[in-house]
Formats: structure tokens, sequence, C-alpha cells
């Protein structure tokens, strides 16, 4: 399908995980992104998920770009292959220029670290201040529990349809990106502007 998206942002986790179907399908989202001719922006680290997202974008031939804060750039972390590596100053500066650099956000299996950085684009997304896809992996039915918190946010009237829906699920890459490039942001009004994220 053709796809305007040339550039994604990648949430997941630090760690691989405990079985190896996460890291299998983290090296193949990288893969598939460098297939379709789009640039990875991620965290920056080698460890874990985000090593392995990395990995399969470099190693198809791929563009990634790393975002990390100093403090995280010890040796051991972060990923010395990358196409380029921006260092911020604070996670706050990092989220905002990942943000900046993409236009799709996809999350893998992940801990906190994924889920703030998943929630923090949505809610700039219910804000009006983005209309980027914004798409969940369900590896292995991982996010089955949040996909049901969503559906009870929805029902006890806490998030209306409209946001509720602009969080795209799919088990399989082929079907969530296809989801993605389809995806039109609702329209909603602007309340804040980015200056004041
Ligand atoms: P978590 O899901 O808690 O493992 O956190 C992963 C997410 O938080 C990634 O998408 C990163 O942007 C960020 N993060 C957490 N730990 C690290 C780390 N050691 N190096 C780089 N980024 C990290």
């Amino acid at each position: 399908m053709e796809s305007g998206i040339k550039s994604i942002v990648v949430f997941c986790g630090s760690s691989t995980g405990k079985e190896l179907i996460y890291r299998e399908l983290a090296y193949q989202l990288g893969q598939y992104i460098a297939r379709m001719g789009a640039r990875l922006i991620y965290g920056g680290a080698k460890v874990g998920l985000m090593g392995c997202v990395a990995d399969g974008v470099l190693n198809e031939g791929g563009r990634v770009i790393g975002v990390i804060p100093g403090f995280l750039r010890t040796k051991e972390v972060a990923h010395e292959g990358l196409t380029e590596m921006i260092e911020v100053e604070t996670m706050h500066e990092r989220k905002l220029k990942m943000h900046a650099l993409s236009d799709a956000v996809i999350a893998l299996p992940g801990g906190w670290g994924t889920m703030e950085e998943l929630m923090e684009m949505l809610t700039w997304a219910q804000l009006g201040l983005h209309t980027k896809p914004i798409g969940m992996l369900n590896v292995d039915g991982f996010y089955a529990g949040l996909h049901q918190l969503v559906i009870k946010m929805q029902d006890s009237g806490f998030l209306k349809p409209e946001h509720a829906n602009m969080l795209l699920m799919d088990d399989t890459i082929d079907d969530l990106m296809e989801k993605m490039i389809a995806y039109k942001a609702p329209e909603v009004p602007k309340w804040i502007t980015s200056s004041q994220t």
C-alpha cells in the first residue's frame, strides 16, 4: 500500500521480555520499516527490544535515529551503530524531539517507559496537538488487557469513542500498518499549543 509515512517512532521495552516472540517481532518490525523506506526514530539504546528494532532496520539497510539523554548514554546502553544519535538533556526533551522527527507512532511490548511514551502521544492527539497514527502491536496478546481497559474507559464515560479510536491495534505488523496508513485523525479543537506541553 502507498504510504505517506516516512518516519516512525517506536516505543518498546528496554528489556527483551521472557519469550523469544517479543524479540522476533521487534526485529521484524525493524525490517518492515526499512523495507517500506521509512526511517526509525527511537530511544537510542542497544538493550532490550529497543536494540532489536534498531538492528532489524540497520541489517536491512535502513536509517535509524536515536534520541538519548546524556545521562543514559553510557557505553553499555547507547547503540553505537546508528545512522545518527541525537543527545538531549532530559527525558522530556527526548520525547519532544522524537515526536518532532516522526509522522507515526508504534508501541511494542514494554514496561513503564513504553506506557508513558505511548500515553503521552495519545494525550497529545486527543488535545489536537498532532494527527499522527498511533499503533500498538499486540504481540502474542500482550496488549489484550489494555484493550479491555480502553473499552472500560469508553463504556464508563471517561473516553469519547473518537478518542478511544485513536489507538490502533492489531496482532500482525501488516494489518497494523494497513490501519495506520488508512488512519484519518478526527477533528478536535486545539486546546493548547505545542509550546504549552
Ligand atoms: P521500559 O518500557 O520501561 O523498558 O522503557 C522503555 C522506553 O523508555 C523506551 O521507549 C525508551 O525511550 C525509554 N527508556 C527506558 N530505559 C531506557 C534505557 N536504558 N535506554 C534508553 N531508553 C530507555
